[in-house]
């Protein structure tokens, strides 16, 4: 098989069509698992085997991590050709064009050190530091404009930046905005990146899009790859307005939609195309799963958070704990691998907020099994990941990226959270459903499916159950195998233990895709003991 029958052989007819066509603006409408990611790798590697030049392609992606994967993706594929393509993210984009104009005599503020210059300047505003942090960044990705309040606040952060020849992350996309919407660079750049593909694109903002529309001019050829419900990123300032104007933004654009799902089994494509259809704003598609039914979604009704736990672990275990246990087990059901042995890299536990995290990794502790938490700001392992941004921090300014390796040192000052997440670990993920984004595993547990959460209304004036039920779907989506929906009946949650009822996303799944399991209260048995004992 020679190059070009290798990338194309292993993909359906739609994904060769995004492949091939590259001419002309591109937008590919897709739902979870259907080859999105694996379509962008194959469009480069099909670019450079026809003679585009590599340094004429650039790749924008949701996370490091993904650029990571992308390019090992390509490697193999391409070889040493693969130099020179630009695969990165929005934050990295902008760090390198600033570079490219001999901008590099600057720090990168993170936004620890934005708050700690903001409680210095808000005094008596009557503005929080991390608010007036937020506001900023929404008025930098033009999101808002500066009111009176926020606009005395925002120039003297800016004056202190300044001084300290610093730029923070909304900056490294600002700047270059500005530099090419000012000056004759835009034109070099156009003349440079013809093909530029973005991954996730629903999930963009407006000062993204407009990096995006400056670099492309009239000459580049955009393929924007997205699926408009598992826009999440709202909070932040995405809009999703972007993804579904595609079309008049980018005149004369083709329209390619995959909707074959390779992921996810029968019955988790069936239940998650019945929960998002009651969702608007949307381009609606039929998702099919191309694997077999497999098992039912299974529905379980935990007493508390401590037995939800305890659930989880034990149904790993029963997986993990011996082959011919598990051969037993499941000798009976269609479209599991053949290939039966788990590792705890299979598993993956997925919640709404980091709140819930606590009570699921006490059981994992006790359990002994491994387990890594992927984001988040409370546990042992963040705590880690936060030290080590602290330090890429400290150590790395741009001009010692100029000055060293410019490719290593991974943009390692540009590191989020979820970059931190190794899938090759031995360990189970434990993460929420934002970070889940993009990831797969062939057993997912979603913990605490209940009003209040899932939803998220909880201290919380106006929730967009449309976004909820997105961030719903992105984690029931990530499921190959099997998918596990829990609520408890009761939880102990910010300082309280509350009454939890199941959440009404549930009811939206049809009940012949879902297997019900109920876990009874336990019985004080002590108590009782206790009394025996007295007479
Ligand atoms: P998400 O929306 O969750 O980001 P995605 O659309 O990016 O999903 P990928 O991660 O690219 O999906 O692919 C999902 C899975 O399906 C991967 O394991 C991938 O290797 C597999 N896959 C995609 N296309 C094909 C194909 N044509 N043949 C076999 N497997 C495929
Ligand atoms: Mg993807």
């Amino acid at each position: 098989m020679n190059l070009h029958e290798t990338i194309l052989s292993g993909l359906n007819e739609s994904q060769r069509e995004a492949v091939t066509s590259t001419e002309g603006h591109m937008l590919v409408v897709a739902g979870p698992g259907t080859g999105k990611t694996l379509t962008i790798a194959s469009r480069i590697a099909y670019l450079v085997n026809n003679g585009v030049s590599p340094g004429r392609i650039l790749a924008v992606t949701f996370t490091n991590r993904a650029a990571r994967e992308m390019r090992e993706r390509l490697e193999i594929l391409l070889g040493c050709n693969i130099k020179g393509i630009l695969i990165v993210t929005f934050h990295v984009l902008g760090l390198r064009l600033l570079m490219d104009t001999g901008t590099d005599d600057f720090v990168i503020c993170t936004r620890d050190d934005q708050i700690e210059i903001l409680k210095k300047l808000v005094k008596d505003s009557g503005i929080r530091p991390r608010q007036a942090a937020e506001r900023i960044s929404r008025i930098k990705s033009f999101i808002e404009e500066a009111d009176e309040n926020i606009d005395v606040i925002f120039k003297s952060y800016q004056s202190v930046l300044m001084k300290n020849s610093a730029l923070d992350f909304d900056d490294l996309i600002l700047k270059p905005v500005e530099m090419l919407g000012r000056n004759d660079m835009a034109s070099m750049y156009r003349e440079r990146f013809r093909h530029i593909m973005v991954d996730e694109y629903q999930d963009i903002n407006p000062a993204q899009f407009k990096l995006i529309k400056l670099i492309a001019g009239d000459k580049g050829s955009i393929c924007a790859v997205g699926d408009s419900d598992q826009a999440v990123y709202a909070f932040r300032g995405a809009d999703l307005r972007n993804f579904l104007n595609f079309e008049e933004d980018f005149k004369d654009a083709k329209r390619v939609i995959l909707c074959e799902n390779y992921r996810s089994n029968g019955m988790i494509v069936s239940a998650s195309n019945e929960l998002i259809k009651n969702n608007r704003d949307r381009i609606a598609k039929n998702i099919r799963a191309v694997r077999g039914k497999g098992r039912k979604v299974t529905v379980i009704s935990s007493p508390d958070e401590k037995t939800e736990g305890e659930v989880i672990v034990s149904e790993i275990e029963k997986r993990i704990g011996g082959t011919s246990h598990y051969q037993l087990m499941h000798s009976d059901h269609a479209g599991l691998d053949s290939d039966c042995a788990y590792s705890f890299s299979d598993f993956a536990v997925i919640f709404r907020t980091n709140a819930q995290a606590k009570a699921i990794e006490e059981v994992f502790i006790s359990s002994g099994i491994p387990y890594q938490i992927v984001g988040g700001k409370n546990s042992i392992q963040s705590k880690e990941v936060e030290n080590t941004l602290a330090y890429l921090h400290d150590i790395i300014s741009p001009a010692d990226i100029r000055h060293n390796d410019r490719d290593a040192s991974a943009e390692a000052a540009l590191l989020s959270p979820a970059d931190f997440f190794d899938p090759r670990a031995e360990a189970v993920s434990l993460m929420t459903m934002h970070m889940a984004k993009g990831l797969e595993f062939r057993v997912v547990f979603i913990a605490g499916v209940e009003e209040g959460l899932v939803p998220y209304t909880i201290n919380k004036d106006n929730t967009d159950i449309g976004e909820e039920r997105r961030l719903f779907y992105v984690g029931m989506t990530r499921a190959k195998d099997e998918l596990f929906l829990i609520h408890a009946r009761k939880r102990f949650l910010y300082g309280q233990r509350l009454v939890r009822s199941p959440s009404l996303f549930l009811k939206e799944i049809p009940e012949e895709l879902i297997e019900k399991r109920i876990i009874p209260d336990k019985v004080k048995k002590q108590k009782k003991d206790e009394q025996i004992g007295l007479f």
